[in-house]
């Protein structure tokens, strides 16, 4: 049952259908259910705004404008991709490394960055120290056999990583993996480069240091020295200083195409070649690997660029407006998502489900973060009318509670 203020007004069927949403959420896990299994569950509920998942919504369709050419030009595209394998690991590497400018034998290709996530973990690590609240699988796929000991980030510092404690806490706990995500997922909370350096000097006798930049591209950071890949983004530049160094990069958020499986990681060669000794070696798919051979298109990245700088543009008018919110508490972000902070006594599960009940706005209670305490709920930043959307519905739903 979800708790309830005695001053809220929820129907019977209202009531019916959060207690049920409520029951699939903690039967998914530490993830939340994925609208095509919201759609199959709640076949009554329509939801309008997905603002659980958190993607480039411009990306996607880039990415399906330049597909549904391609195969219009070629009819018999997605039939081969269909019924041949894909190439190899280290074939796709080998097409991708020059648009990265990163050396294919650095280059390990995954079936998203979690498939990565979950090799560095398996084979490198046997005590991986994680700042929390953090994405889940960095401590799930450290199993019962693995030790996992915690910096708590702390939320009235907006979740800002101090580097000098942190370095002291992964220096003191012994481990021989730390992950640092930026920016990281719940909160959004970048790590400054100088900061970054700085630890990286610091922890060149830990054994792996993952750093993931899922979510950078987002990032408004302009420094020079560490970008690649056009001019998008990345931390390889700082990176290839240090053999322990592993960057994990997902596609699914920046490009949309979480359905497609793709990623990948940057590390020592001699760990590639380790990991692809015991397998991996078809884990794409012919559309992942579709997918990167657009990396090799300069249109492709050109337009890329573009979209990115629409939604960056978005995404900076949703932070200005919630900067002027007085409804939630919100923490700074340099994500396309934004973390929020229900107000004293506010259930924020109570909150997730009538926005999806009434207003059809899907959205991430975080009631189940490892270190994240308090009521909070995660907005993906989406269009300019769908954040309206939320943000309307939600401002509607904390007023009536
Ligand atoms: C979503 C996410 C990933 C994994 O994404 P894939 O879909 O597996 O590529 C990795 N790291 C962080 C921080 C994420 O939020």
């Amino acid at each position: 049952m979800v708790n309830e203020p005695s001053v809220v007004s929820i129907s019977p069927r209202e009531r019916a259908l959060m207690d049920r949403l409520v029951s699939l959420s903690s039967s998914s896990g530490s993830h939340s259910p994925s609208l095509a299994t919201m759609q199959l569950e709640f076949p009554e509920l329509e939801v309008e705004v997905d603002a659980c998942f958190l993607s480039n919504p411009l990306a996607t369709d880039l990415f399906w404008t330049h597909f549904n050419r391609d195969v219009l030009e070629d009819p018999q595209l997605f039939k081969r991709m269909l019924e041949a394998y894909p190439s190899q690991n280290r074939v796709i590497a080998s097409d991708l490394s020059p648009a990265l400018g990163i050396d294919a034998g650095r280059l390990f290709i995954a079936n998203g960055a979690t498939e990565a996530i979950q090799a560095i973990i398996q084979n490198f690590s046997s005590h991986v120290h994680i700042n929390v609240p953090t994405f889940s699988p960095y401590y799930e796929f450290a199993g019962p056999d693995r030790k996992v000991t915690r910096y708590q980030l702390d939320a009235t510092e907006s979740f800002a990583l101090d580097p000098v404690h942190y370095v002291q806490s992964v220096l003191r706990s012994g481990a021989d993996t730390a992950v640092l995500i930026s920016p990281n997922n719940p909160d959004g909370y970048l790590i400054p480069d100088n900061d970054l350096a700085w630890i990286l000097g610091k922890l060149a006798s830990v054994k792996t240091v993952i750093v993931d930049e899922s979510f950078i591209h987002f990032a408004d950071r302009d420094s020079s020295g560490t970008r690649r890949f056009g001019a998008l983004p990345t931390l390889v530049g700082i990176t290839e200083q240090f053999d322990n160094v592993t960057v994990v990069k997902s596609m699914s958020k920046d490009f949309g195409i979480a359905g497609i499986r793709a990623g990948y990681a940057i590390m020592d060669p001699a760990r590639v070649t380790r990991l692809l000794a015991q397998g991996y070696l078809w884990n794409s798919s012919g559309i992942a690997e579709y997918f990167f051979s657009l990396f090799g298109r300069p249109v492709f990245l050109d337009e890329y660029r573009k979209v990115l700088n629409t939604y960056r543009a978005t995404i900076e008018r949703f932070k200005t407006t919630m900067s002027c919110a007085d409804f939630v508490r919100t923490y700074p972000t340099d994500a396309n998502f934004q973390l929020m902070q229900m107000p004293l006594g506010v259930s924020a599960d109570m909150v997730a489900s009538l926005l999806l009940v009434r207003h059809g706005v899907y959205v991430r209670a975080c009631g189940d973060k490892v270190g994240l305490d308090g009521e909070f709920i995660r907005v993906a930043i989406r269009t300019d009318s769908e954040n309206s959307k939320v943000l309307a519905a939600l401002k509607d739903v904390l007023s009536s509670i």
